[in-house]
């Protein structure tokens, strides 16, 4: 490639050997039809199988794929960041690399590229084959957070999205390290609309955002985007000193007037240490995930490490 291209896919790639050639087959039918250089970033998030080697093959056989191979696995959404940080091209688009995201949607996004929006998402109308145990919290999350948030994040969307230029060099100004790429998308603003579409079945291989990964994402978007749960904290604690208040003068009335209740004695006592008790743990427990961050935030240690870099060279400065 010699002059920059014009458009760059981005795609995490973990452990997924099996998908490789498939999607590489349903990209390159796409890429045909694309009325300009189209240039196929992969990036290897410390797979474990032969992924990395399968990449390299494919960057042997077709000049259009770069990839990036991360020192470890650093989790999808520092994939994602890096391979933008490599992206050249004038549209950028996130798609996922287990065919979930169909890349043929891609032509009706560049579509709405063209009428003028400067970030285009996809939005899940259905998701197939997916139990409900995966579906019912991403349902309910997704409407918990369009509550909560600053910004409004669009529900049902993932990262699936084309993105312009000017937004994606916004995107790699940002420092911030625990990166929700959905709500910072949003919170960049420019026009944008979105392309729906119903969310295939994986082509293949096991899911890999395991529920530890799914939650750490979810509390990623919350605290980034929303104090509401710091809030939560004063809520309780009104609650706590409304319901010690309320008991103060219960007990106060059983001691006085019926000496004989049981309740005056260490029952009471206890459950009071257990609901205060209670009430301050979880404040803290809040609090942490945002001083949590904050720590995170200081220490400033880049977003990854690379191992191996293939296919920029030539126009890298
Ligand atoms: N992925 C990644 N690093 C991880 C986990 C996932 O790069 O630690 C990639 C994975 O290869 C896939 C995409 O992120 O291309 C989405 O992962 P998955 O399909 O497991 O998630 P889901 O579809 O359930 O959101
Ligand atoms: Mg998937």
């Amino acid at each position: 490639m010699n002059s920059k291209p014009k458009y760059s896919l981005v795609i995490p790639i973990y452990n997924e050997e099996e998908t490789l050639a498939e999607l590489y087959w349903r990209i390159s039918t796409v890429m045909e039809q694309m009325d300009g250089s189209v240039e196929l970033i992969l990036i290897n998030d410390g797979s474990r199988d032969r992924s990395l080697e399968l990449l390299r093959e494919l960057h042997e056989k077709d000049p259009r794929i770069c990839y990036l191979s991360l020192a470890r696995n650093f989790g999808h959404q520092i994939a994602v960041t890096a391979g933008l940080n490599f992206s050249r091209g004038q549209v950028v688009v996130i798609m996922d690399g287990d065919l979930q995201d169909p890349p043929e949607l891609i032509v009706d996004m560049v579509e709405q590229w063209r009428l003028g929006y400067q970030v285009v998402y996809a939005q899940r109308t259905q998701r197939r084959q997916e139990g409900w145990f995966k579906r019912l919290p991403a349902y309910m999350y997704y409407r918990i957070l369009r509550h909560l948030a600053d910004v409004d994040i669009p529900i049902d969307t993932g990262d699936f999205c084309l993105m312009d230029r000017c937004v994606v060099d916004v995107l790699n100004a940002m420092p911030e390290r625990n990166r929700y790429i959905r709500g910072l998308r949003a919170w960049i603003g420019f026009k944008q609309t979105a392309v729906k579409f119903e969310r295939d079945p994986r082509f293949a291989g096991d899911v890999k955002y395991t529920f530890r990964k799914s939650f750490t994402l979810g509390m990623n978007g919350l605290v980034s985007f929303s104090k509401v749960p710091l809030r939560l904290s004063i809520y309780l604690g009104l609650f706590a000193a409304f319901v010690s208040v309320s008991m103060a003068f219960l007990v106060l009335y059983w001691r006085l007037f019926s000496p004989g209740s049981a309740l005056t004695g260490l029952t009471i006592v206890i459950m009071a240490i257990f609901f205060l008790g209670a009430v301050q743990l979880v404040s803290i427990g809040i609090l942490g995930q945002y001083v949590g961050r904050i720590y995170e935030e200081v220490k400033g240690r880049p977003l990854y490490t690379l191992a191996e870099v293939a296919g920029f060279d030539r126009n890298r400065s």
